[in-house]
């Protein structure tokens, strides 16, 4: 069936005044992005409904990058024809025929946005679904609960008829919450808290501590990997590498080993902090889920936490290790996630690190180091690997 258009529906019903309207733009901008790989596809905004016009191309290809943008509730399909009784017809008539082997029941529901349009909605409703039970004779009204809704939208010079709406993915637009830095390691967990963060409309930028040559050059690969996939859901991230060989060495060196852990984090969460700050983010988020190891005790995070002020949002907080690996099997993370380069934590692995750390302890310990001058060469050193979703050129290459 000829479908020319995609119709949108956007939710957050509490939106008022100046954030409905930052929401819409972001919102429209963010699938204007998502699409700018099919030429000639336009993304216009009328009325509280974005209409994505795409002409004679297939709209599966299309579908499927609009479906991963957020702030979306519902992506319909439609046939866009002028608004002229015998054309909507002919739509509705091959909107069922596509369908008529699948559905048993329907209703039709008809909105009149152009009231210059001699027919009434309720009318619509009543000719066109005597329409249809004369063209298919096997199918019944159920106007409570049908099989297929046959949607007409009657605007100004065009109508739009589309079926059932198919789910967006919910949220936020990317962008109308400000900007988080998510602590990207090369796990399972984290990725899958970025997915969350940029769900609630947050920008992304990450940051990854990596321990050359302790850990490989694949293993910030596999981050790098990790980061571009996030780039389907968020746009541009930045990813900034910090080099932590030199402080795990000192950590090692200096520190009690079942303390590396928590000092380690401590360290980490400083770098963090200040890479934020020169980046403009407000909250830090990491991959953290209560009770799943030895760090992610309730000590251990205010042992951890001790060293900063800034939020610290823990997207998985509440969820068990197979939720998160469901999401992260969806949002296509989890395979690279499970290859087995090591990261940093893995490499000076204590036997015994301590489940309930005491800050004043980790605060000793740390005294040992040189963390001035540690944090300030890290931070200086980081290199910035500058993300952009998948160019199409690459794509194309698969058809
Ligand atoms: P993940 O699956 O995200 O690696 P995890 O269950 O392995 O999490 P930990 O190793 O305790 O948990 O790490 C907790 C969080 O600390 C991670 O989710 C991540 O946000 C952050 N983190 C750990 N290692 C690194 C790293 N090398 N670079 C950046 N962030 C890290
Ligand atoms: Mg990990």
């Amino acid at each position: 069936m000829k479908r020319n258009c995609i119709l949108v529906r956007y939710g957050e019903l509490a939106l008022k005044g100046k954030n409905k309207a930052e929401f819409e733009d972001r919102l429209v901008k963010n699938i204007r992005d998502k699409v700018r790989r099919f030429p000639g596809v336009q993304v216009n905004k009328t009325h509280g409904r974005i209409f994505i016009e795409f002409g004679e191309q297939a709209v599966e290809p299309i579908l499927e990058e609009v479906s991963q943008v957020f702030g979306l509730v519902g992506i319909s399909p439609a046939i866009r024809v002028a608004s002229d009784w015998e054309e909507i017809k002919g739509a509705v008539r091959e909107l069922v025929e596509s369908q008529r082997d699948a559905v048993r029941t329907f209703k039709v529901n008809s909105k009149r946005a152009n009231k210059t349009f001699p027919i009434g909605s309720q009318e619509m409703n009543h000719r066109l679904g005597g329409y249809l039970l004369g063209m298919f004779p096997q199918l019944k009204v159920d106007v409570h609960n049908p099989e297929l809704t046959v949607h007409v939208e009657v605007r100004g010079k065009y109508s739009y008829v589309y079926g059932n709406d198919i789910n967006g993915p919910g949220g936020l637009p990317v962008g109308v919450s400000g900007r988080v830095m998510l602590l990207l390691s090369g796990g399972i967990d984290s990725p899958v808290a970025g997915y969350l963060a940029l769900k609630r409309g947050a920008e992304l930028h990450a940051i990854h501590f990596h321990s050359y040559p302790f850990t490989s050059e694949r293993a910030k690969q596999k981050v790098i990997d990790l980061a571009q996939t996030l780039t389907r859901y968020g746009g541009r991230i930045k990813l900034h590498v910090v080099p932590f060989t030199e402080i795990q060495t000192e950590i090692n060196k200096h520190c009690f080993e079942s303390y590396s852990i928590t000092v380690m984090r401590r360290i980490m969460l400083r770098i963090s902090e200040e890479v934020a700050k020169r980046n403009g983010a407000l909250a830090l988020v990491t991959g953290e889920s209560l009770g799943q190891v030895a760090s992610q005790t309730l000590e251990s995070m205010n042992a951890i936490n001790d060293v900063t002020r800034m939020p610290i949002l823990r997207p998985v907080i509440g969820m068990d290790k197979h939720e998160i690996m469901n999401i992260a099997k969806r949002i296509g993370t989890y395979e690279t996630s499970i290859l087995p380069y090591e990261d940093c934590c893995t490499v000076f692995l204590p036997k015994a690190p301590k489940t309930k750390p005491d800050k004043e302890v980790a605060r000793a310990q740390e005294a040992k180091l040189d963390l001035e001058r540690l944090i300030q060469e890290a931070v200086d050193g980081v290199e910035v690997i500058d993300l952009v979703p998948e160019q199409p050129d690459e794509e194309l290459s698969y058809f």
